[in-house]
């Protein structure tokens, strides 16, 4: 068994001048939802993996983003063998509210899409994912620092990282670039090869997590002459809020009494009067940015999920928490791994200056527009190319 923080890997390990040498088939840099994910459906496709991850696991696993999984994530999470928690204490929604001033109505998903929504926490599913790695020990590197990433276009990449003084490097097939859009995986592609798209949005979303029971059975989503407002929840004792704030705004100017005076002024009547105040366990503002670049493949280099598109602002990116993509790449395997690997180019409506991000329902564009028509005078993000 590995010594903690020594990979895992399928070849032998050595030590070349202080250097210890490790070998595995895909090197993951990254350990969020989607970093994790990968890594389980390999295994469960008997492809062994390596995961690099900056941060400790605590931290991570601490880390307050998304409550709400869509059913395709849900299945997916189930078909990867991490389903059963999620299952048992998540809850089911079948529809949602939306608020305009004073009137709200209610979008039945399960009755016009078929469909239902799981309220269930990133940080519940970090635990589940990483507890599943736990099985293999060594696959995850938590604080693996200085990671750095060669000959990533060639059939021989490897990957270099510092962990508790001791520095390490892997020999692998592939690198998958899980890191978000700070990591070092598209950072590593000269700009001359990537082709981005982002749009800034100038405005964030200030959120607010009390343990008191929610507003609302379902979520309500309020566009509102003074900003967009959100009620989401993690549990039936456990709210989630968020207004939209202005990105120069910091924490400290808003204490917990003016986040839900504000938070009922933009609500309609009936929502806000059901509001329970209590102190709030988190409270952080999130800026916003679409961001697209393809290709997403260069060599033996994925940009996995946010590396590659970062659609915060949507609230459609649920859809894929990392994890559709991790799915994808998963899929995306060669002949050093066995299968073809299709065209990695991103279908065109992932694309956010052509206006394409779309979703069947057209719930996406509403709630696109609910950020967006509460501050007209805001519509000035930029895309580039
Ligand atoms: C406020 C907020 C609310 C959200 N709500 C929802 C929601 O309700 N539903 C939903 O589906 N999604 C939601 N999201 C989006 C969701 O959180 C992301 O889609 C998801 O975290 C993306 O997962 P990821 O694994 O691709 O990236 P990340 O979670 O960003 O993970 C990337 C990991 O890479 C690590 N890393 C970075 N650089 C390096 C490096 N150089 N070396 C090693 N490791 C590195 C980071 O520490 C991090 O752990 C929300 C996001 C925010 C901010």
């Amino acid at each position: 068994m590995p010594a903690p923080g020594e990979p895992h890997g399928i070849g032998t390990t050595a030590s070349e001048r202080g250097v210890r040498v490790h070998s595995t088939q895909v090197v993951i840099v990254g350990g969020g939802p989607s970093g994790l994910l990968l890594a389980q459906l390999l295994r469960r496709n008997g492809i062994a993996s390596i995961v690099l991850e900056r941060q400790a696991r605590d931290y991570v696993q601490g880390r307050i983003r998304a409550g709400l999984l869509e059913w395709g994530t849900v299945k997916l999470l189930q078909e990867a063998g991490v389903g059963t928690r999620m299952m048992r204490d998540g809850l089911v929604h079948e529809g949602l509210e939306l608020a305009f001033g004073e009137n709200h109505h209610r979008i039945d998903l399960k009755a016009l899409a078929g469909r239902s929504v799981l309220v269930y926490g990133q940080t519940e599913v970090q635990k589940d994912l990483a507890e599943a790695r736990d099985a293999e020990p060594g696959a995850v590197v938590w604080e693996a620092s200085n990671v750095g990433l060669t000959d990533w276009d060639t059939k021989r990449p490897t990957v270099s990282y510092r962990h508790n003084g001791v520095q390490h490097t892997i020999g692998c097939d592939f690198i998958a670039g899980c890191d978000g859009y700070h990591g070092v995986s598209r950072a590593s592609v000269p700009t001359d090869r990537l082709q981005q798209y982002e749009q800034i949005y100038p405005f964030g979303w200030l959120g607010l997590m009390a343990d008191v029971p929610p507003l609302n059975d379902e979520l309500v989503y309020a566009n509102h002459q003074r900003g967009f407002a959100l009620c989401s929840m993690r549990s039936n004792s456990r709210s989630r809020y968020y207004l939209q704030c202005s990105l120069q705004d910091s924490v400290d100017q808003w204490p917990d009494d003016r986040f839900y005076a504000e938070l009922r002024a933009r609500l309609p009547g009936r929502f806000a009067e059901r509001l329970v105040e209590a102190p709030s366990i988190e409270k952080s503002i999130a800026p916003l940015r679409s961001y697209v670049v393809e290709p997403m493949r260069f060599g033996s280099l994925f940009l996995v999920r946010c590396v590659a598109r970062s659609a915060r602002v949507l609230a459609g990116h649920r859809r894929y928490l990392g994890f559709g993509a991790g799915r994808q790449a998963a899929i995306r395997r060669d002949d050093r791994l066995g299968r073809d690997i299709p065209d990695a180019r991103l279908p065109r409506h992932y694309w956010p200056e052509k206006g394409r991000t779309r979703e069947s329902s057209g719930l996406r564009i509403y709630r696109v527009q609910c950020v967006w028509s509460a501050q007209p005078a805001l519509r000035t993000g930029t895309a580039r190319s």
